[in-house]
């Protein structure tokens, strides 16, 4: 069984502030660690649920900050940004059984984690007229190739909005949010959980927890910056909408990605 695991770091235990996730800064250190440890907890419950095979995508930032020396030796990873659409989950394609998101959080536009975004920090995404999260998009990624997501770690908002989505896919929840603070589990208990949780979520059956993709697909993407708004609507096909958004309706959802790759 092949398995792909998308890492990021802002749903990661105890991550409160944009300095704790940012490359080489001091506040960093400890949160690195953290995120390798919950992906390593990751890995080890895959491999007990029966993957053979996994494919890691480092997913934050630089996407460089994975401690890579404890890899098991059926695990490869992808470091760097390949620039191409499928960005935070790179390289997933149809030969995958099942994906996994580690360290996800809420949606740009949420007040349930002060580190709340999606893609970028300068603007908001929305699908259909609601916000949309990492998350969301990714699963959709997935969902083109036919790969569904079988858990997925970050905050409390995060894991209710899954919840909304997918009642089958399995989650755990890192700490909550509450204004420009965070209520976080132990780091422990999230690689207990995380461990015992990827295992148990390998059994859940692949169409209890396939997303389907919809029809079609009206984006928005709302910038804080309306001049931004205005230059990127010059992108084929897509309008601007005052005051600060670019507009954009398509079918297919590689267009989407496609989308979000060049205007965020
Ligand atoms: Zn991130």
């Amino acid at each position: 069984m092949k398995v792909y695991i998308s890492a990021d770091i802002e749903g990661i235990t105890g991550t409160t502030t944009w300095s704790e996730t940012e490359l080489n800064a001091p506040d960093y250190q400890f949160f690195q660690q953290q995120m390798t440890r919950e992906v390593e907890a990751a890995i080890e419950g895959a491999i007990a649920g029966g993957a053979t095979e996994i494919l890691l995508k480092d997913a934050h930032d630089s996407a460089r900050n994975l401690d890579i020396s404890n890899l098991p030796i059926n695990c490869k990873v992808i470091r760097g940004w390949t620039y191409d659409p499928m960005c935070m989950v790179a390289g997933l394609d149809q030969s995958f059984d099942r994906a996994i998101f580690i360290g996800y959080h809420s949606k740009g536009g949420s007040e349930r984690n002060p580190l709340s975004h999606t893609l970028c920090t300068y603007a908001d995404v929305k699908i259909n007229g609601e916000y949309a999260s990492e998350f969301l998009i990714n699963t959709y990624a997935a969902a083109l190739h036919g790969v569904p997501v079988s858990f997925v770690s970050g905050d409390v908002g995060l894991t209710e909005e899954i919840h909304a989505v997918n009642e089958n896919i399995v989650t755990f929840a890192t700490k909550e949010g509450i204004g420009n603070a965070t209520i976080s589990v132990s780091p422990k208990l999230t690689i207990m959980e995380t461990k015992r949780l990827v295992a148990s979520s390998m059994k859940v059956p692949r169409q209890h927890i396939q997303v389907p993709l919809p029809e079609r697909f009206m984006v928005e993407i709302i910038y804080r910056d309306h001049t931004r708004a205005y230059r990127n609507s010059f992108y084929p096909n897509a309008t601007f909408k005052p005051h600060n958004t670019v507009e954009f309706v398509t079918d297919d959802f590689y267009e989407v990605l496609r989308i979000l790759q060049f205007l965020t």
